[in-house]
This record gives C-alpha cells, structure tokens and sequence, in this order.
C-alpha cells in the first residue's frame, strides 16, 4: 500500500498548511469507498495567503533567474517524480480507482515528460525580431506574474503538470488548484517542488471545492491568468471571472468527440484504435470518442467486433498488473454515466454490451465500476448522442457517404478532438480539413507530440496549450523598437 497521507494539507510557501477554518472532508478510494484520507477544505482566506506567497516570491530569488536556471530547476521536478515514480503510481490509483498499468504508463510517465519537455523548450525558445527602414524591433516576452492553474479529475497530475511547467518555465509564480476528487499527487509535487530548489512561494497548492477556491482564486486582484481545465458549464464562470478582471484565459472544456470509421479502414487495426479511444481510462479522457460513425456498408461487422474486444477487457483490482479497466473516479461520476444509459434505453437505444455494473465481489463492489458499455440505434441528435457522459459509453451511428459523416461529426455543440480512420489519403485530408475540432487523428488516437497546438473549438475551449503556445500564454510580449536612423 502507498504511504497516503491521513491528512492532505495545502502547500504554502513552503509549508504543508491547515486551511484556516480546520474543516476538512473525506478523500476517498472510488473502487472501494473506503476513505484514503481528510481532506482540506479550504476558502478565501487560504487562496488570499497563497497568493500573497506567490506575489512575494516574484521578489525573491525566483525573480532573478535565468532561463538556464528555470530549466535546470523543472529538470530536477522531473527527476524528483521518476524517484517517486511507484509512490505516485499508487497514490494516483487509489485516488482515481484506474488501473496501476494506467497511472505507470499515462499519468506519471506524462507528469515526468511535460517538466522534461518544458525544460528543453524553453532553453530553446526564441523571440521575433522585425527589421525596417531605418529602424530594428525586438520582442521580449515577460512573465505575467501570479497565474492561477484550475485542474479536473480524470488526470490528475498529468494535466496540473502540463501547465505547471510551462508556467514556471517562463518565471511566474502559481497558485493550483487541484480537483477536490483526486487531491493526492497534487498534494505530494509540494514536496518533489521543494526538494528540487524551487523558492518557496513560487509553487502553492490550495485544496478544496471549486465555489470556495476556484472561484475566489479566479477572483483574485493579484492573479494575472487563469488557465482552466475542467467542464464546460464551470468554464463559462472561469471565462466571467477572468472578464471581470481583464485577466487571460486558456479554458480547455469539454468534448463529444467523433469517431469515425470508413469502410477502406484497415479493420484489424481500426478495432484495436476504436477500442482505445472508446475506453481508456474507463472512458474519462476529454479526448475519447464518445460518437462512433461508422459507414453503413461495415457498421453490423464493425459493431459486433468491438463489442466483443469491449466485453473481454479485463476489469476489477485496479492494483493489479493485469487489470486494464479500473473504476469510475466516484460514485457521484457512475451515477451520471447510469442517468445517460437509462435515457438511451428510454429513447429506444440498444445495449449491444455493458449498460451494467459488472459483478466483481468484495470490497470491489462497493465501488463506482461500471463495464464499457456499446449502444446502438439511437438517433445522431437524441441526447446521450450529443451530450458529454465522460465514461465508456459510446454510441453508434451510421452515415453513408463522406459529406453525411462530416455533417455528423459537426453535429455536436463541442469541438475538442476527432479520429478519422480510413485507408483513403485523398478522403483523409479532405474529411479531416472540414470537421470542427482542435485535433483531427488518422488511424491514430491519442498520439501527442507535446509542441503540436491542443485545446477546443466551440464550446470545448478559447486558446491553445502546448509547445510554444503555452509558453506564450504564460509570458506578455513586448517589443523593443531601436531607431537607426
Ligand atoms: P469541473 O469543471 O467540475 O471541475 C474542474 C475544476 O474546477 C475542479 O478543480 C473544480 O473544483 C474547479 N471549479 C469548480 N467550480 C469552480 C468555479 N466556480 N471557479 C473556479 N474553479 C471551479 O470538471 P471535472 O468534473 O473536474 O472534470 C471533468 C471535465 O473536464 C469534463 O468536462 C472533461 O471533458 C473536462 N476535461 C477537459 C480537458 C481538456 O483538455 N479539454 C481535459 C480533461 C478534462
């Protein structure tokens, strides 16, 4: 068993601290419901003091550095997570209910790229310059000061990594926020921080529920930008918040994301691909998808080989090492998923597999599992079509020419990710250019280079993260213009 934490304190300027009110509520285990720890529940005056940590430190010695020393600084968090590597795979497992094989291979292997790749990019960043008559300009990018970092469930460290990095790499200070479902590797990167040499004040962590540190942390005078992962509806409050602060925004929000099979796929590897993208991390990834097209011509054929893949997936201990399918992150999140596969069966859908809590024994059955599930038959606009379950559950629907598939993919009000899977070059550009989202695959899914542009269209985001786009983000340009007259 990981050495969890009996209780998970805010980290501030350096300190593991109470929340100031001393109230606090259970962390729990969602494959068990056993709980793993308290947790703080913390408010204003907790986001108020870790702010004025962060606004501190831009003085100290953090203000001061240089890019090689920032660089060296995110290359030592690396090194601190891989020495934690099996601590942290543990600790992400029993927060979330996903399997070990999940956390080891995704989560904190991610959280150890994204500060390794941070260090490189920002070492090798370089600025514009624009040359003309008589006169040569410069630009140089600034830090922005304090930035508030607001992080959902499903990933938990690899997503606050993700912009931990880049927003230390370019000088600031930040105040996270991690979800109030899965704290626990939030609450150990205090500490890797702190032994790798960062200044104290330079990262704070504030734990607790959104209305009570989210919103008053968006609020914040002090806080310069707030970048956002999490749900679409809670999105719109961070976009009002920062708005009424004339602060930037990054919001990366929710997705329904296409699947989309053409007949020419090559079968073999499109099942396996669809399966992935259908299921993995029990189908709570922003970028599963969710809306499986497949044209008619293939659709029985296709159906009844995923469902079969679906329905052999190995499911239970999330600890052991063969389990590839854990549980849901809380009973709360299953209920949701269940409240959908009801609203398929009342709109005539069919279960072709799952729609069920799969049988696993004690103490796994106490837990929020819940087996991937397949439906067909629904119509593309019912709602558990269009809608984001963000659990594995995936509806079917056919279309019959490439046009009818485009306008289906287009059809949802979001615009995060697609996957287009077809052994036609030509098709492939041509659908892969008309479909509304940030992120087209062919024959692939989640394969991620970290300096490609990612983030939303439509209501699945405003701005773009990654590469030099986060850099930018976390960084005010100013330009220089020297006479020469
Ligand atoms: P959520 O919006 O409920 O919560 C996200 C975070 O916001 C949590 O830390 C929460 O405490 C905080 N929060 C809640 N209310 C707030 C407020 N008023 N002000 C500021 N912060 C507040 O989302 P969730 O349920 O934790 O996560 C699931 C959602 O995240 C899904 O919609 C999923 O698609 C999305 N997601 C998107 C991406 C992406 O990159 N686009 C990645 C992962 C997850």
């Amino acid at each position: 068993m990981a050495s969890i934490p009996s209780t998970i304190d805010n980290f501030i300027d350096g300190t593991y601290v109470s929340p100031v009110s001393g109230r606090r509520m259970p962390d729990l285990d969602p494959a068990t419901s056993q709980p793993l720890g308290e947790l703080a529940l913390s408010g204003p005056e907790d986001v108020d003091a870790a702010v004025s940590a962060a606004h501190a430190a831009l003085n100290g010695p953090w203000g001061r550095t240089s890019v090689e020393e920032r660089a060296a600084v995110l290359d030592a968090i690396a090194d601190g997570i891989e020495a934690r590597f099996d601590e942290l795979i543990l600790l992400e497992s029993y927060d979330t209910g996903k399997p070990v094989w999940t956390s080891r291979n995704i989560d904190i292997a991610r959280a150890v790229s994204n500060f390794r790749f941070y260090a490189g990019a920002v070492r090798h960043y370089s600025t514009d310059t624009h040359s003309m008559a008589g006169a040569l300009n410069y630009t140089l990018r600034r830090r922005l000061g304090v930035v508030a970092l607001i992080t959902p469930w499903n990933l938990p460290l690899y997503l606050l990594t993700w912009k931990v990095a880049p927003a230390l790499a370019m000088g600031n200070t930040v105040v996270c926020k991690p979800s109030e479902v899965t704290p626990l590797t939030a609450h150990a990167l205090g500490r890797i921080a702190r032994e790798a040499g960062l200044p104290d004040g330079v990262l704070n962590i504030v734990h607790g529920l959104g209305a009570d540190v989210g919103a008053p942390l968006c609020a914040h005078p002090k806080v310069k930008a707030i970048s956002f992962t999490g749900g679409t509806a809670t999105g719109h409050k961070v976009a009002a918040a920062g708005a009424a602060g004339l602060k930037k925004v990054s919001l990366e929000l929710g997705g329904k994301n296409p699947t989309m099979v053409f007949a020419d796929c090559d079968l073999d590897r499109t099942v396996d691909g669809v399966l992935r993208a259908s299921f993995a991390n029990q189908g709570q990834v922003c970028l599963c998808g969710e809306r499986l097209l497949v044209e008619d011509s293939i659709a029985d054929a296709f159906v009844s080989r995923l469902s079969k893949q679906a329905a052999a997936m190995e499911i239970g201990d999330p600890r052991s090492p063969e389990t590839r399918f854990g549980s849901q992150t809380s009973l709360a999140h299953r209920d949701k998923i269940e409240s959908y596969v009801q609203l398929a069966r009342d709109a005539g859908g069919r279960v072709v597999t799952g729609g069920e809590r799969p049988s696993l024994g004690a103490p796994w059955d106490d837990g929020a599992f819940y087996a991937p599930t397949i439906i067909d038959g629904l119509p593309s606009d019912s709602r558990p079509a269009l809608e984001e379950i963000f659990g594995p559950v995936v509806t079917v629907h056919r279309f019959s020419t490439d046009d009818e598939a485009v306008a289906m993919a287009n059809e949802v009000e979001y615009g995060l990710s697609s996957s287009v899977w077809t052994s036609n070059l030509r098709r492939a550009h041509h659908v892969a250019a008309q479909i509304e989202a940030g992120t087209v695959w062919v024959n692939t899914w989640l394969k991620r280079d970290l300096r490609v542009p990612f983030g939303g269209m439509k209501a699945s985001g405003v701005g773009r993260e990654g590469g030099r786009y986060s850099l930018e983000f976390f960084s005010e340009p100013k330009n220089v213009c020297i006479d020469l007259t």
